[in-house]
């Protein structure tokens, strides 16, 4: 088992492994090479604003906004994470005392286990038209592993799949999964990413679209459906 992924997921992942071809791989420069000056990081490229408005507007016209929805999520990414830094804490709130009893128990099966686990590590994204510098919420060997709390499995999808594109170009070593430990009110999941191909190309398309209205400065507008948790509804008059 690897530790710190429940033995279901590890199940899973010996299960499939294999069950896909991939083409695109991070080491291989004539497929993942920039194609635009700007650098933009995995938060930018999956933003949940469908027309990245909100990469925009903090980073173009340098508008700041924030709101309960996005400060509750710091607080259980926090949760989760505290035992894992070694940070000791005593939640009232159940939800957060709930997350971070969950993030014990993964850091005591790791330490049982004996293989570390790399809490926010740097990796080089360059290499692949991203941000310097990388930090994925945890590797698990070479497993990217992400914590989201609400709706954010499909955008998280994505992010590691950035990830693992830049592991690849760093260590020349395939990653095929990433891990994405979504947190909700009543239970944590853990659900299993297979990298493939698709995902891959998707990433890829959206890295160029963002870094692309990052260099020419446009303002891509309001999009049709706004996310209800968007701090800039009030600013694109939603
Ligand atoms: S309010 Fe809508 S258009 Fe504006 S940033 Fe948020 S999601 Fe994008």
């Amino acid at each position: 088992m690897i530790p710190a992924l429940p033995r279901a997921v590890w199940d899973e992942l010996r299960a499939t492994a294999g069950d896909f071809i991939v083409n695109t791989r991070g080491w291989d420069w004539a497929l993942v090479q920039p194609r635009h000056r700007a650098r933009p990081s995995v938060s930018d490229v999956t933003s949940p604003c469908p027309t990245k408005r909100d990469v925009y507007l903090r980073k173009v016209a340098g508008v700041r906004a924030e709101n309960r929805a996005m400060s509750r999520g710091k607080e259980v990414h926090e949760a989760f994470m505290a035992p894992f830094k070694g940070e000791e804490r005593d939640y009232e709130d159940p939800l957060l005392r709930r997350v971070y009893e969950e993030g014990k128990l993964r850091k005591a099966e790791a330490e049982a286990e004996g293989i570390p686990v790399s809490v926010e590590p740097e990796i080089p994204g360059s290499p692949i038209g991203l941000s310097s510098v990388l930090r994925p919420d945890f590797l698990v060997g070479f497993i990217p592993v992400e914590v989201v709390y609400g709706n954010g499995l499909e955008r998280k999808k994505l992010a590691v799949t950035g990830y693992a594109l830049a592991l690849e170009s760093w260590t020349g070593h395939p990653v095929d999964a990433a891990v994405v430990i979504s947190v909700t009110e009543k239970r944590t999941y853990w659900n299993l990413v297979r990298i493939h191909e698709g995902l891959r190309k998707k990433f890829l398309e959206m890295r160029d679209e963002v870094a692309n209205m990052l260099a020419e400065g446009d303002d891509p507008g309001p999009a049709d459906e706004c996310p209800s948790t968007c701090p800039f509804r009030e600013v694109c008059g939603r």
